[in-house]
């Protein structure tokens, strides 16, 4: 395993994909910060597998849709690691799904606060430490939703494609100093947000499967090399 100079944070570690992809930069080297809103079992659970395979990991928790949670996360892991975040990845996600017609404010407003505006105000944290340091990693996960169309899904959609375009526009304005900034977007993957959808959907998904968290970890994990 090789030493790592700096740290990563994943949003959103304490199941699902978020876990996978901390598990895995983990092997690949990374003391790893699990962050979770309300999910502490998980959150220490996956802490203790990593650290069982040799990994260095803390759960940290923050609701990432708070404006302070990008300082309150950053120098948690500063204090612990004693090094700086030099890998992000946004994957904290929610989804309310609805028609159009009886979809609430408040089920637009909290899934573009948790899937965009988050992303955005950690993006923002991590950019300059990164740029000075010349090197760093952001990867955010994004969806098929952000891609194409979904009926019930404008809110997870608007917040997945502004994702998309917001991942586009941090990588040209720091591709020279070292940074990269890429977007995942997944299709269907078995987690506990697809816990309830229909099992007969799986028939538009080309391999009829669906996508396992290690799957979307694996292009994570080359994301941040
Ligand atoms: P899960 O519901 O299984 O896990 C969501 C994770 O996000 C949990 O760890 C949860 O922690 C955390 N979380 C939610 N809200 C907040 C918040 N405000 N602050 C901090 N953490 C939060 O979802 P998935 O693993 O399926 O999804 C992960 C990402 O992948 C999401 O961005 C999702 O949109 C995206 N995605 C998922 C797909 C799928 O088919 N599953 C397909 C495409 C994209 P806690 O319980 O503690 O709140």
């Amino acid at each position: 395993m090789s030493e790592r100079v700096g740290c990563a944070l994943v949003t959103g570690a304490s199941r699902g994909i978020g876990a996978a992809i901390a598990r895995g930069l983990a092997q690949d080297g990374w003391p790893v910060g699990i962050n979770y809103k309300t999910d502490r079992e998980g959150a220490e659970k996956v802490v203790s597998e990593i650290e069982c395979d040799g990994g260095e990991a803390v759960a940290v928790a923050a609701d990432v849709t708070d404006p302070s949670a990008p300082e309150q996360l950053f120098a948690a892991l500063d204090s612990h690691f004693g090094t700086q975040v030099l890998v992000l990845v946004n994957n904290a996600g929610i989804n309310r799904d609805d028609l159009l017609p009886s979809l609430g404010d408040e089920e637009w407003s909290a899934v573009i606060e948790t899937d965009l505006n988050a992303a955005f105000r950690l993006i923002r944290r991590a950019l300059v430490p990164m740029m000075r340091a010349r090197t760093g990693r952001i990867v955010n996960v994004a969806s098929v939703s952000g891609l194409r169309a979904n009926p019930g899904q404008s809110n997870y959609a608007a917040a997945k494609a502004g994702l998309i375009m917001l991942t586009k526009t941090a990588a040209v304005e720091v591709a020279r100093r070292g940074v990269t900034v890429n977007a995942v977007a997944p299709g269907w993957i078995d987690t506990e947000m697809t816990a309830g959808v229909a099992k007969d959907l799986l028939a538009a998904v080309p391999a009829r499967r669906a996508g396992t968290p290690d799957e979307v970890a694996a292009c994570v994990r080359f994301l941040a090399l």
